[in-house]
């Protein structure tokens, strides 16, 4: 049972490198249970700014869930459980663009999923649904995150096509160049499919905060393990203020916003 001072109005799913909730005052850590099983983690309710928000390390804390291992459906329902409408993704990312830099942000407008073998749906039959996914992001939350990123004069990208790999290893240097320069993608990760189409279906208003860590494998530029923590610690610190920015201007409930709320016209 949720309980009402539980219910919040952001879920947060933190990526690699970000786990610890400190950016939360007047925490709280709960267990949610859900029909599709356990969450990566228990979820810390606090606030942020004097609004209540919900956290989740998407890899479990200490990172010991793989992302294909990962229970996205229980994350996206818990979220849902808590109340919140908004939900805002992290995640760490390689860059397919020699201009899209270690350091710099991305909030996607597209994706292309290459993964292989998760659970997709929270409609696995009786009941089948279709949800549009031409416009896969919420445009309202995305505007707002890159609102908060200019603010902070953060180098934020406005747009990019996040392309999805299974995972857990990377991708070899043929399949980089063919995300890059057949698919014309600017990202790469490991873990937006299947939250996006979750999110959607849970009729939330969901947005990715993509921070990037490294070029993928094409650019032929070798980076260490050290380097790239340090990018991620640094883009982990960075991303708990642009969610402090963004949550000073976050309505209580999403306006005049039709993104994936119409899942009634999807059933069939
Ligand atoms: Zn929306």
């Amino acid at each position: 049972m949720i309980v009402p001072e539980e219910r919040v109005r952001l879920g947060i799913i933190g990526g690699s490198g970000f786990y610890d909730p400190d950016f939360l005052s007047r925490t709280k850590e709960i267990k949610v249970y859900t029909p599709y099983g356990e969450p990566s983690d228990m979820i810390t309710v606090g606030e942020v700014e004097g609004v209540k928000v919900a956290f989740i390390p998407r890899h479990g804390r200490g990172h010991r869930v793989p992302p294909h291992r990962i229970n996205y459906r229980a994350n996206v329902w818990a979220l849902h459980q808590l109340g919140a409408k908004w939900v805002v993704s992290v995640s760490a990312v390689g860059s397919l663009r020699e201009d899209y830099r270690p350091g710099d942000f991305v909030v996607p407008d597209q994706f292309i999923d290459m993964t292989k073998g998760r659970s997709y749906t929270f409609f696995d039959g009786p009941v089948v649904a279709h949800v549009s996914m031409a416009d896969p992001f919420c445009e309202h939350l995305r505007q707002l995150l890159i609102e908060a990123g200019k603010a902070m004069k953060l180098q934020i990208r406005e747009k990019g096509t996040y392309l999805c790999i299974e995972g857990p290893r990377f991708s070899t240097r043929a399949e980089s160049r063919v995300w890059r320069e057949v698919f014309k993608a600017d990202l790469v990760g490991m873990t937006l499919v299947p939250e996006v189409n979750l999110a959607c279906e849970a009729g939330l208003c969901y947005a990715s905060l993509a921070g990037i860590t490294d070029y993928d494998v094409f650019a032929e530029k070798p980076v260490t393990v050290e380097q790239v923590e340090n990018v991620m610690k640094d883009n982990t610190q960075k991303a708990k203020e642009i969610l402090r920015v963004l949550v000073r201007e976050l309505p209580p409930e999403p306006e005049r916003c039709g993104c994936c709320a119409s899942l009634k016209n999807s059933t069939i």
